[in-house]
């Protein structure tokens, strides 16, 4: 699948000059390729409007640390910066984290606008599926995200809205792109999956060295099938299976995600029972406190601490993330597209 979206006429080198300033200098249009001759950045300007589009929304907060952006159809993207070397976007990004570099640049990227596969209590699951987008849409929201992070972003994860598994082409177009034409390495890029058995087999077998977190979210068939719809068709057991199949085709530790929820997923029990699943493996589990969504009711868990604390005795090793951008929705599962008007207006904060 060919992410370069655009035609550019004449001599190979025109195409090479273009991508060099989409991938490496930011350009938003084609107007601003000044190497181009006149006409050519006119008629491509014509042709295809900008090269990236405008945000129809954004929200800002940590003082400009976090920013969340709209995009039409109705998907967003969350740029993070992180300063200080404690400090990280979530725990999958630690294991790529050179000891002493100190300043994180992360875009939290969506593979889909809305998602199909109706997690309970994800807010872009109860939105439902708007469209699958396409890879460079995809990669459009990386380079947004270094545009405001001021230049550069040094880790992705696919972590917004959608399944990346359930636009499996676009999404590992996308990866290779970014990895090829913007310079990020795959392994700096987490590939987040509900745990779409087939398409993980398929991804491990990818010589392709992404990251790969499994939302797993409990540790029995029956309280993961309340929570993750999917988990019927695809039992723990197989998910498990399939993260052993790709740790062993890469070589790259698996992250389990875990979001924690009163009364559900987090009694001492399923702690028990994970840390038995784990037992022999490098994997480790991320564990998410539950962020609100509208269409949910169930509360966080009070017992991350504790959860946290029996996963360590029975051998695993565990990290919480962070809650960044709760304030405004841009936490875990809780990116949904609104109306516009609901949101401030591009521009403002
Ligand atoms: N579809 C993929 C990736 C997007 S969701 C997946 O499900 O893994 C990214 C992460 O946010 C997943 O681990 C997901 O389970 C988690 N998440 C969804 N809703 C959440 C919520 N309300 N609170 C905390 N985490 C949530
Ligand atoms: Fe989709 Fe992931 Fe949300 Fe589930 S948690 S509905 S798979 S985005």
């Amino acid at each position: 699948m060919d992410v370069f979206p655009f035609e550019i006429p004449g001599p190979a080198y025109r195409e090479r000059q273009v991508r060099t300033w989409i991938y490496r200098r930011a350009a938003r249009s084609f107007l601003q390729m000044t190497d181009l001759p006149l006409g050519v950045r006119t008629r491509l300007a014509e042709r295809y409007g900008d090269v990236r589009p405008e945000p129809l929304a954004l929200r800002v907060a940590d003082e400009g640390a976090t920013v969340k952006a709209l995009f039409s159809p109705g998907y967003e993207v969350v740029a993070m910066r992180y300063r200080g070397a404690s400090s990280r976007a979530c725990a999958d990004e630690e294991q790529h984290v050179r000891p002493g570099s100190s300043d994180r640049r992360t875009a939290c990227v969506s593979s889909q606008a809305g998602c199909g596969l109706g997690c309970t209590f994800c807010a872009t699951g109860q939105m439902g599926l708007v469209r699958s987008l396409e890879p460079f849409e995809i990669v459009q929201q990386v380079l947004w995200a270094a545009d405001v992070l001021g230049g550069t972003v040094t880790n992705v994860v696919f972590m917004g809205m959608g399944e990346p598994l359930a636009n499996y082409e676009a999404s590992l177009a996308a990866i290779r792109s970014i990895h090829d034409d913007v310079g990020i390495s795959a392994r700096k890029v987490v590939l987040s999956t509900v745990g779409l058995v087939p398409a993980m087999l398929r991804l491990a077998e990818e010589p392709l060295p992404v990251t790969l977190a499994l939302s797993l979210h409990a540790p029995d068939d029956e309280t993961r099938s309340r929570l993750v719809p999917v988990g019927v068709r695809w039992p723990v057991a197989e998910c498990m299976e399939a993260a052993h199949a790709f740790r062993g085709a890469h070589g790259r530790r698996v992250t389990i995600e875990y979001a924690l929820i009163a009364e559900v997923n987090d009694h001492r029990w399923q702690a028990e029972m994970l840390a038995g699943l784990l037992r022999g493996t490098d994997m480790h589990v991320n564990l998410i406190p539950l962020n609100p969504t509208a269409g949910f009711p169930a509360h966080a868990s009070a017992r991350v601490e504790e959860f946290a604390a029996e996963l360590k005795a029975g051998g695993v090793n565990v990290t919480v993330r962070d809650t960044r951008g709760r304030e405004i929705d841009a936490a875990c599962g809780q990116l949904a597209s609104r109306a516009p008007r609901k949101m401030e207006r591009a521009g403002s904060t």
